[in-house]
């Protein structure tokens, strides 16, 4: 049983529930569901540790950080089987990317904070500073798409800069943050600093809501994103949304086919498609339409397939297969649940899937799916592609494949998304800002944009005297 993790100490407390393993849907653990008592509790122990915290100079925070760091390494073999049990993600990108990102954002968010120089500014007898101060008690609140990765991406600029924290998982993947609660305790970071509480959405509404958190940093769907937004909207809590995207991928004809195939494989495809990042609109320059929709078909046929999180994602993901047809589309590859013939054949898999046809103004082609799917549609101009792209009420992402140098900066500086890859997709630096426009957030998190939304700047300004000569 997965307990709370409050004030350094695990709490059993709230009922249980079960969490399922997406590769067979069998029930793999169980986890507390946090009441409002546990909320409270978690709350006053963030608060509690709140003041000795935040006076701990930058410095010795970040050596905290560092420790985490530490601490993640010494359990990665622990991390990488919560998070795989949890999830059903592939061994190989656990060990790769989810548990090492984790390491990463500690290591990154310790170098950023503690280099990061203050604001003075000079005017003839006046001088101006800024001084940055923690916000207080952050509630974090991730999805299970990348759970680990995406914690921990909020917990090290948030913790550096002098907040606690009440973490919240999702319901499907509570495993790697009930392990980072142990290593928490494990480094002897001070009790009350990072406290994790389980539970489904109402339990993430009691937090949010809680009168004792300062700020809220939520990475989710943009439904929950509008819900967080009015819980928190009489308190004016600052806020910071990572949500949805239906992210639009444009393949020009002076690009390298076989580079922009395997590009979208990836960037459709990979962890089945349950990215924000991942490409569910792909626009193909006319000329090479045809061939690159049978070689990317061709390549999702071979694909094999990661499971979704739930059994109702799934079902979530197979309507708009339906859908797809319904509204008229050609599906070009799968459509349909695998067949596999072993113990696979219960859990949560649907099949990697490519559709064409469709208008711009299908659902199909609106709402944000998050599976292993896209539809591919061809365009003549530029312009036309551009225009494309930004037709969405969406904006985290979008990718253009094309080797003119002229065309490439000129087609990205004018796509409506907080993130644009040319000639590759995922490729990330943290310090660069990351999250999305529309639909697809508010705020921007990621190198000292982090450090800034985690706190509040006070300028001080002083009046020199001149002295009488
Ligand atoms: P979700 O919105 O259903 O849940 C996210 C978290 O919010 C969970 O922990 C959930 O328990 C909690 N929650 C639900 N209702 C709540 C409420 N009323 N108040 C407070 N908390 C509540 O999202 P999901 O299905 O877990 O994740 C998939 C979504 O996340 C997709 O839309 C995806 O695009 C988005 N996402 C965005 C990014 C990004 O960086 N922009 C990254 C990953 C995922």
């Amino acid at each position: 049983m997965l307990t709370h993790f409050i004030g350094g100490e695990p709490v059993v407390a709230g009922k249980a529930f079960p969490v399922h393993d997406p590769v067979t849907g069998a029930v793999v653990r169980q986890a507390c569901e946090a009441d409002p008592e546990v909320v409270d509790r978690a709350v006053r122990a963030a608060r509690q540790a709140a003041r000795d915290w935040a006076a701990m100079p930058v410095g010795e925070r970040a050596g905290w950080m560092r420790r985490l760091a530490e601490g993640i390494e010494a359990r990665f073999d622990d991390l990488v089987a919560a998070e795989i049990a949890d999830t059903g993600k592939p061994l190989d990108q656990t060990r790769t990317l989810d548990i090492p990102r984790g390491i990463a954002n500690f290591r990154a968010f310790a170098e950023i904070a503690s280099q990061r120089p203050e604001d003075a500014f000079h005017l003839p007898g006046v001088l101006s500073y800024t001084v940055r101060r923690p916000l207080g008690v952050i509630a974090v609140i991730v999805p299970w798409n990348l759970p680990f990765l995406l914690m921990t991406w909020k917990l090290a600029p948030a913790l550096v800069s002098g907040n606690t924290v009440v973490v919240k998982p999702s319901e499907h993947t509570p495993g790697s943050a009930a392990v980072f609660a142990e290593l928490c305790a494990e480094v002897g970071l001070p009790p009350g600093v990072v406290n994790v509480i389980f539970g489904h959405g109402p339990a993430g509404q009691l937090l949010v809501e809680h009168p004792g958190v300062d700020a809220v940093t939520f990475t989710g769907s943009t439904a929950t994103g509008t819900a967080i937004m009015k819980s928190v909207a009489d308190r004016v809590k600052r806020i910071s949304f990572e949500l949805g995207g239906k992210n639009a991928g444009l393949v020009f004809e002076d690009g390298d086919l076989g580079k922009a195939v395997e590009g979208a494989v990836k960037s459709v495809f990979t962890n089945g498609g349950q990215v924000c990042l991942c490409t569910e609109r792909l626009y193909v320059q006319r000329p090479v339409f045809e061939e690159f929709c049978a070689a990317l078909a061709a390549r999702a046929q071979e694909i094999v397939p990661q499971p979704m999180i739930s059994a109702e994602h799934r079902e979530k993901v197979l309507s708009y297969y339906a859908l797809a047809r319904s509204e008229g589309a050609k599906v070009l590859a799968g459509g349909g649940v695998p067949a596999f013939g072993d113990h696979r054949d219960a859990g949560y898999f649907v099949e990697p899937t490519v559709v064409t046809g469709l208008s711009e103004w299908s659902r199909f082609n609106r709402e944000e799916i998050f599976g292993p799917v896209c539809h591919v549609a061809p365009f003549d101009s530029e312009a036309e592609a551009i225009d494309l792209a930004n037709g969405s009420e969406y904006g985290l992402a979008a990718t253009v494949w094309t080797t003119n140098l002229d065309r490439a900066h000129r087609v990205a500086q004018r796509l409506e998304a907080g993130l644009v890859w040319v000639n590759t997709w995922y490729l990330r630096d943290l310090r660069t800002p990351f999250g999305g426009v529309k639909l697809s957030g508010i705020g921007r998190e990621g190198g000292t944009r982090s450090l800034d939304f985690y706190s509040e700047p006070t300028t001080i300004t002083i009046k020199l005297e001149q002295p009488d000569v």
